[in-house]
């Protein structure tokens, strides 16, 4: 066994794994060679190119001040397909250099995560929803979430998950403009805009708090079910 295979499964036995499902990984696995065919036959080419151009126009904004402090914009990476949906705040200073969302510490437990639930990075899409970093990691000010909601709004529009999840507090609010108490909805099924979205904490409080990582799992183990995985 090599050493990323071990890994994993320690990964997944942290998680509370006891046993593997080994039929439906590789039933899953058919599942999703289907869908490249699909894809590669031209089903999703138009939302593909409406994607593209949403991403170029992201590259390209100087809506807010964000634009003058940032390195890279942080768009959002994944399977612009995926039936599952990771929403978190804003770049950090690892993400801003990488161009990529959730790379640093907190990102490593975000794809650990991904992974118990027997997915990977390239399975989900994953985003902010603030595209580029704020200075210091300060909190993002009204007037950028107003300019920059209109990325993750077409995002979720035309990826058509089945599932969002919200990480932490500031995503939640953001996202659904409600001022939601993120302790007393953590893991209620909420809707928005006809998608169904399960709050949970952010992983960069669960670095700081482990024990909250149970939370999270029950919280995951509702999103597979409601995934069928
Ligand atoms: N925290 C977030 O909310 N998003 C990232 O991309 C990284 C850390």
């Amino acid at each position: 066994m090599n050493d990323e295979v071990l890994h994993e499964l320690g990964v997944l036995r942290e998680l509370g794994y006891t046993h593997l499902d080994v039929g439906s990984a590789v039933a899953r696995s058919r599942g999703h060679a289907a869908e490249a065919e699909t894809e590669e036959n031209g089903e999703t080419g138009e939302s593909g190119e409406a994607f593209e151009a949403l991403r170029a126009e992201a590259l390209g904004c100087t809506k807010c001040r964000l634009a003058g402090t940032r390195t890279q914009v942080v768009f959002g990476v994944g399977d612009p397909n995926a039936d599952l949906m990771f929403i978190g705040e804003a770049p950090g200073r690892d993400e801003d250099l990488q161009g990529e969302p959730f790379v640093g510490r907190a990102g490593q437990l975000l794809t650990d995560i991904i992974k118990a639930m027997k997915l990977t990075r390239e399975h989900v899409y994953i985003a902010n929803v603030i595209k580029c970093r704020p200075p210091e990691n300060r909190n993002p000010e009204p007037d950028e979430l107003d300019s920059c909601r209109p990325f993750i709004q077409r995002q979720i529009e035309l990826i058509r998950p089945r599932v969002i999840v919200t990480l932490g507090r500031f995503a939640l609010q953001s996202l659904t403009g409600k001022s939601y108490s993120i302790s007393s909805v953590r893991g209620q099924w909420l809707e928005h805009e006809g998608v169904k979205l399960m709050p949970t904490w952010h992983p960069a409080y669960l670095l700081r708090t482990p024990a909250a990582k149970k939370d999270v799992w029950a919280d995951m183990k509702k999103v597979m079910g409601e995934l069928g995985l």
